[in-house]
Parts: C-alpha cells; structure tokens; sequence
C-alpha cells in the first residue's frame, strides 16, 4: 500500500511529576503534533517530490498538515532543496517571521550538506543546520514522498516527547549573516 499505517503516538510521562502539568503538556503536543502546518518552501528539484504530497494519492493533510503560503501560519518549514548563499538571509528571515514552536526538517542532500555543491562552490550553503536548528534530517536525493511522511513521524514523536519548559527559550537562529546582508 502507498499509505503507511499511522502508528499511536506515546506520550512520555516519565519526566514530570505534576499529574496536572503532564496533563496540559500532552495536551498541548497533541494539539501541535496534530496540526503541522508546512510553510511551502522549494528552492529546486526536491520540491517536486514535497509537492506531490499534497495530491490526493499520498493524502498529506490526514496527518492535520495544511500547507502555507505565509511563514505567520506556519510552525513547520521542510527545506527543499538546494539554499545558496543569496537566498540564505531570505531563509533565516522566514525562519524569524514564523511564530513559536517552530520545527524544521532538512529536505535532500543538498540541503543537509550541499550534495553535489558540497565541493569547490563559492555560492551555496553547505548544511542548512549552519543558519536554522534542524529537527529532523531527511537523507536522498531526492527523498521519496513516502520518506517525506516518514520524517514526519518522526517529528510527530519529537514533539509528543516535548516538556513545555523546553519551549520557553526561543530557538535561536545562528547569525551566520549581519543585518547589512540582509
Ligand atoms: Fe535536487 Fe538531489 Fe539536491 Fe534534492 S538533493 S535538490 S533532488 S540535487
């Protein structure tokens, strides 16, 4: 079967010992894990493959994910593709706009550590984990839609594991670049 079966996520209880505070904090993972909204985000062949999950035949938003056109909506980005250095201001400055808690996965080599640019390129980024903290890591090139929903999963469980007290820091984007190249 193209779907893969949708595995119960468990909740970890073992971190805490307010019955109230692990209550709220399964909640609130719930409803986050629940509702991943993907920012759509496609710099170059990678996308191909992210874009045809929105299609009927891998029925993407059965995992409650609505792609957005707006990093305001949007508390997921999936990098897809290749990031050059011009467009990495442009990437840390949607990463900034999107609200908290936010999560990343690194779509494809290219993105992970510059694939087929990793050697002698001036002009591309060799990991996007050097400009926004990555959650999940997505290998291949380019990654199949069905490892697309796999990554996925996987940050569905990272997130059911979540304490809320880790979230009350704000990620930090690494400052790769000043304000002047932006
Ligand atoms: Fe294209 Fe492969 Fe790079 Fe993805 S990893 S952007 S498919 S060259």
């Amino acid at each position: 079967s193209i779907k893969p079966t949708i595995n119960p996520i468990e909740f970890d209880r073992t971190t805490s010992n307010s019955v109230i505070s692990t209550t709220l904090n399964d909640l609130s993972n719930w409803a986050r894990l629940s509702s991943l909204w993907p920012l759509l985000y496609g710099t170059s062949c990678c996308f191909i493959e992210f874009a045809s999950l929105i299609g009927s035949r891998f029925d993407f938003d059965r995992y409650g994910l609505v792609p957005r056109s707006s990093p305001r909506q949007a508390d997921l980005i999936i990098t897809a593709g290749t990031v050059t250095m011009k467009m990495a201001p442009s990437l840390v400055r949607l990463y900034e706009q999107m609200p908290e808690p936010k999560y990343v996965i690194a779509m494809g080599a290219c993105t992970i550590t510059g694939g087929m640019f990793s050697t002698d390129s001036y002009s591309t980024v060799r990991g996007v984990d050097k400009l926004i903290p990555v959650d999940v890591y997505l290998p291949g090139c380019p990654p199949k839609p069905e490892a697309i929903i796999d990554a996925i999963i996987k940050l569905r469980e990272k997130v059911a594991r979540e304490l809320y007290e880790d979230r009350v820091e704000p990620k930090q984007v690494k400052r790769y670049f000043t304000r002047k190249h932006r």
